[in-house]
């Protein structure tokens, strides 16, 4: 490959180039362990970007552990010092290596990406990045809380029926992620005294606002439970900061320290001995965003791939069947921009619509559907959004005029109470309706959750 790599080229008999001016890896921690050649978390030098050793190995002077929550302490090792370490390890590897590897945190592994000198041209370990998602939502730092106050909560005599009964509650999530009754409630069956949360990722980006709402409301009154209530609160405002950086990149800014906060909430609550490593790589999310632009993660990937099993599945010819996959994907893409669905009877969506608006406002050339597919997602009849504290957004319907989208939305504009950061908020009744650009609504704040009780709503983040 050459030096002045600008990509690679796709299809050996055409030979078409793809340009690339930048790669990154966005991987879980086994499979940047697997291709990188790094220890990991079961290592004593358990992060691939810097200097802090794993537990309290306080003994190692200038190392800091991974249980420090001031993040200026950590020594970033720069590509230089990742090849500077592989070039020892290899200049020592006709003798015993264990301790070595050990003590730099790196595996001698040929095949690694960081060994291979082609792979190494355009792929260097600061471009991997650590991954949100499974730091967060899959077997992360959420589901690791979520159980540990559920269990201090029953170790204060919380009975196991209030949480029950406050999922039952009529909970409405957005149509994209609808989520049924009966699995909301089984989503308390997934918490065990004694362990993590046991939820998938989208379980445990359910259960989150949900049990922060519960925390906030009833657990909180216990006494006993108010560090626990205090950090679980911190969690939620760091998830829901990068949830937002998801959308713009410049939401990001202060991750670093609301992850402190909530760090050192989290170690008050549970002692420093319950951290684990993705505490620490969380830590590197905010300079990772800053370098690339954009919040990457793996949400993305997992639903590429499962994009990609359901086209795969139903192609029979095998000749050419990489091209037809990839043409298919390149259709079921392109059909995500701006449109309505096809599949909603008129009269039923004019129904409500047409009585809140004159005729005239909505004109001809209007067509008008329960739901719209936008390039950064889908928006659908009865999803709230947020325009700060200034008003709360039903969706009525939505509608397309000359080639722009357009929401009816009813509009709450009185806020009741609210937590920290809107994470929930209580409206009155909306009581006037409003059309609003797409544009504008994609950067209202998504709601998760809403419920409506006794004229009143209740609106979760
Ligand atoms: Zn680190």
């Amino acid at each position: 490959m050459a030096e002045d790599f600008t990509g690679f080229a796709v299809d050996k008999s055409n030979p078409f180039l793809v340009v690339v001016q930048c790669l990154y890896m966005v991987a879980d921690e086994a499979a940047i362990k697997a291709a990188a050649g790094s220890k990991g978390a079961s290592g004593l030098r358990p992060c691939l970007r810097c200097n802090a050793v794993y537990g309290q190995q306080t003994n190692l002077r200038g190392f800091p552990s991974i249980s420090e929550d001031d993040y200026r302490r950590f020594v970033i090792q720069s590509d230089q010092d990742v090849k500077d370490t592989m070039t020892f390890l290899q200049q020592h590897a006709d003798r015993p290596t264990r301790l070595k590897e050990k003590l730099s945190g790196w595996h001698l592994v040929p095949e690694s990406f960081v060994m291979d000198a082609t792979c190494k041209k355009f792929l260097q370990p600061s471009r991997v990045q650590y991954d949100a998602m499974h730091i967060y939502f899959s077997n992360g730092i959420v589901g690791q809380e979520l159980g540990l106050i559920f269990s201090a909560a029953m170790d204060a005599g919380l009975n196991q029926e209030a949480l029950g009964n406050f999922l039952a509650l009529p909970w409405a999530a957005p149509q994209s992620k609808k989520i049924a009754a009966f699995q909301l409630r089984e989503l308390a069956k997934l918490l065990k005294r004694g362990s993590d949360f046991k939820g998938d990722a989208s379980q445990t980006l359910h259960m989150l606002p949900l049990m922060a709402f519960f925390s906030s409301e009833v657990l909180s009154g216990i006494e006993a439970l108010s560090l626990q209530c205090a950090s679980l609160e911190k969690l939620n405002l760091v998830c829901l900061q990068i949830q937002a950086s998801k959308q713009n990149a410049k939401a990001a800014n202060g991750l670093s320290d609301a992850q402190r906060s909530h760090f050192q909430a989290f170690k008050a609550a549970y002692a420093s001995e319950a951290a684990r490593p993705k505490h620490h790589y969380a830590f590197h999310l905010e300079a990772q965003v800053a370098a690339s632009a954009c919040m990457l993660d793996c949400f993305t990937c997992e639903r590429k791939n499962k994009k990609f099993i359901s086209i795969a599945e139903n192609i029979v010819k095998l000749q050419d069947f990489e091209k037809s996959v990839l043409l298919r994907w390149l259709e079921a893409d392109a059909e995500q921009c701006l449109r309505l669905t096809e599949d909603m009877p008129d009269h039923e969506v004019l129904s409500s619509p047409s009585a809140l608006l004159p005729p005239d406002v909505l004109g001809e050339h209007v067509t008008i559907s329960k739901c719209m597919y936008c390039p950064w997602g889908t928006i659908s009849a009865g999803d709230f959004f947020l325009e700060g504290q200034d008003a709360a957004y039903k969706i009525l319907a939505c509608m397309l005029r000359d080639g722009s989208g357009e929401v009816l939305a009813l509009q709450h504009d009185r806020l009741l109470s609210r937590g920290p950061e809107m994470s929930w908020s209580k409206w009155s009744n909306g009581n006037r309706a409003v059309l609003i650009p797409v544009e504008i609504v994609m950067h209202m704040a998504a709601v998760s959750f809403a419920c409506a009780d006794d004229g009143q709503i209740y609106l979760l983040r």
